[in-house]
């Protein structure tokens, strides 16, 4: 099997699996038979295929994906209020990915807000408020509140008031994961429960991306995932192991610093690009 072959194969499996709206124990092992037989018929070691195999079921959680992953659930409606909320370490792109995601939105119809939680970073509701205005986004922050509790629910509450129908909440990030910022996130998702969050990653991460994103799960109830910076020359791989640690699928990647550099994920070029 060629490459270009054996990329279609995985992406048509991952793709039948991500189509299915329950992903359960039978559409998993669907999906790995499929991609078994690819790589068994590309030459690859058996023993390297059955490892992967075993592997992948040790890191998704049967006991979980039985309930129903129900995907449903990221689904917003237009013209009823859903807060999404971003989480991500600092410098991963998530205040610039917010306005992308509201801008997005906005082109298709949607009223959204954006309200900068964000009271850590000197100028990140600075940051905020350029992009919003540019992308006349209504926004709301403050520069001498520093309780991000407080100005995300004043956010939120006025922007229901105001029939906006996608509330993004941003969110401090930190250099590391550190208990203060897990504990804020903790709070500002029990105040304004929101209907979504979303972990923005970049993709140059690596092999730090399960714990990260892992971390990230245990406070908050991560339900998608963003992966930022695919302009660049890091292949993403690093997703996959986001995708595992909160059983979330990437929605959407960035791929420039620019507000429309902004893509809904498609499966196909990004296997492409792992095998590349
Ligand atoms: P935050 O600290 O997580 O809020 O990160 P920022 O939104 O401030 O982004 C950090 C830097 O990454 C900024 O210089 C952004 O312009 C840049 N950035 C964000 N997303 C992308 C992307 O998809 N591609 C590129 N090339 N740069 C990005």
């Amino acid at each position: 099997m060629v490459l270009a072959e054996l990329g279609g194969s995985i992406s048509r499996a991952i793709q039948q699996m991500s189509n299915a709206t329950i992903i359960d124990e039978k559409a998993l092992n669907d999906c790995l038979n499929e991609i078994t037989r690819a790589l068994l018929q590309s030459d690859v070691q058996f023993k390297l295929v059955r490892d992967m195999q075993t592997n992948i079921k040790k890191i998704v959680n049967l006991d979980d994906l039985a309930a129903g992953h129900n995907k449903r659930k990221i689904i917003q409606q237009k013209g009823k209020p859903s807060v999404v909320m971003f989480v991500g370490l600092q410098g991963s792109g998530k205040t610039t990915t917010c306005t992308k995601y509201a801008y997005y939105h906005q082109k298709k119809g949607w009223k959204p807000a954006l309200v900068c939680a964000d009271t850590f970073r000197a100028g990140a509701f600075d940051q905020l408020k350029q992009n919003a205005t540019k992308a006349k986004i209504p926004f709301y922050g403050s520069y001498m509140e520093s309780d991000p509790v407080k100005i995300s629910v004043e956010g939120v509450e006025r922007f229901k008031k105001e029939n906006c129908d996608l509330i993004i909440v941003d969110t401090s990030g930190r250099h590391k994961q550190e208990v203060a910022l897990f504990e804020e996130m903790r709070q500002v998702a029990e105040a304004t429960k929101p209907d979504l969050v979303i972990f923005v990653m970049d993709s140059s991460i690596g092999q730090a991306a399960f714990d990260q994103a892992q971390a990230f799960k245990q406070s908050v109830a991560v339900g998608a995932v963003i992966v930022t910076k695919m302009d660049g020359h890091a292949k993403g791989g690093g997703a996959l192991s986001a995708v595992a640690a909160t059983k979330s699928p990437v929605i959407f990647i960035g791929t420039g610093e620019h507000m429309d550099e902004f893509e809904v994920f498609d499966v196909k070029p990004f296997v492409s690009r792992l095998l590349g």
